[in-house]
């Protein structure tokens, strides 16, 4: 397995960069990357150009259209969008090129806003999305059902993942249309820099949210690839094969800022401002697919906070962002 040409999409991206380390620190000798410039994934006969002449045997596909709780808002077309067509030109290329193996990474907005918690794989599709992020969602969503149909119709074996709210080195840390996690780094760093005595919170504070270091998402995503296919299939079913990645532990926004202030040594005033939205009011996902398969998540999130804090301090193009 780790002698496979594998394909990495979106590479360039915190979780696809992530992804590409571990491949290396586990021996993958053969990993084949495109940049953006070289390789447009939402252009179909690009894609199937580049399949039918590499000898791909393996892909993990984690180019996405990605972005926080504004971003989304913002730009739903785009999200959906291009989400769908990375999606098709990829799953359906390689398919076309013989590909076998396949890992589709999701998230888990894919879940009912108000599923039961933890959410289980089995909530998947039982009631209406979160409204911010539907387009996204569905996208996901999709992806999903193009694995496990090519699985059903063609006996591929494309798997999906669905890391729960990531973060980490190589985050985007834009002050608007980014994830919780960088957003409020930045603005706590700035705050320290500045010396200024306020630091403003979007939304309420309550809602309650996991969080996954990206290194433990690339262990997890390395992990599920590598199972045997009896293995995988004995803790999935044909039409429920996606598996949650996550801690399993949740903590409150507000929390979230304190440990932030602690981590960038941040003294002042938190307000939180109730003009923004919420979101969903608690996103924790079921994590025991994964553990009775043999993973668990190694990072705290006190740990995985500093670790990041300390890649964005050695990194300023992350401040440009
Ligand atoms: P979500 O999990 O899809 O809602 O993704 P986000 O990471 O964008 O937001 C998580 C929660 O953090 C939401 O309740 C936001 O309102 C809240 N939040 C607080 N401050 C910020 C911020 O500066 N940026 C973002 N994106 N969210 C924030």
């Amino acid at each position: 397995m780790r002698g496979q040409r594998v394909f990495v999409a979106g590479h360039r991206g915190m979780v696809g960069g992530a992804i590409v380390r571990r491949l290396q620190a586990l021996g993958y000798g053969d990993i084949v990357v495109r940049s953006h410039a070289e390789l447009d994934l939402t252009r179909q006969a690009d894609v199937e150009r580049f399949f039918a002449g590499q000898g791909i045997e393996a892909v993990f596909l984690a180019a996405a259209k990605v972005g926080g709780i504004h971003a989304n808002h913002s730009y739903p077309a785009d999200f959906i969008l291009q989400n769908l067509q990375i999606q098709c030109n990829v799953i359906g290329a390689a398919h076309q090129a013989g590909v076998q193996r396949l890992l589709f990474l999701g998230s888990s907005c894919i879940y009912p806003r108000l599923a039961p918690q933890p959410m289980t794989e089995a909530a998947l599709l039982t009631g209406p999305l979160e409204p911010t992020n539907e387009p996204y969602a569905i996208a996901k969503i999709a992806g999903i059902k193009l694995c496990e149909s090519f699985n059903r119709q063609f006996g591929r074996d494309y798997r999906s993942v669905m890391p729960t709210n990531l973060y980490g080195p190589g985050d985007n840390f834009h002050p608007e249309n980014s994830h919780v996690i960088p957003a409020l780094m930045r603005r706590f760093h700035q705050a320290v820099q500045n010396d200024e005595p306020e630091v403003v919170v979007w939304g309420s504070g309550t809602p309650l949210r996991e969080f996954l270091h990206v290194d433990d998402m690339a262990a997890a995503s390395v992990f599920v690839h590598e199972l045997a296919p009896a293995a995988y299939q004995a803790h999935t079913e044909p039409m429920l094969s996606h598996i949650n990645v996550g801690t399993g532990v949740d903590c409150s926004i507000a929390e979230l800022a304190r440990t932030m202030a602690q981590v960038t040594g941040y003294r002042g005033r938190v307000v939180f401002d109730a003009t923004k939205p919420d979101g969903a009011p608690r996103k924790l996902m079921e994590v025991s697919r994964l553990a009775d398969m043999g993973w668990r998540a190694q990072w705290s999130l006190a740990d995985g906070l500093a670790d990041t804090y300390r890649w964005y301090r050695e990194h300023p193009q992350a401040h440009r962002a």
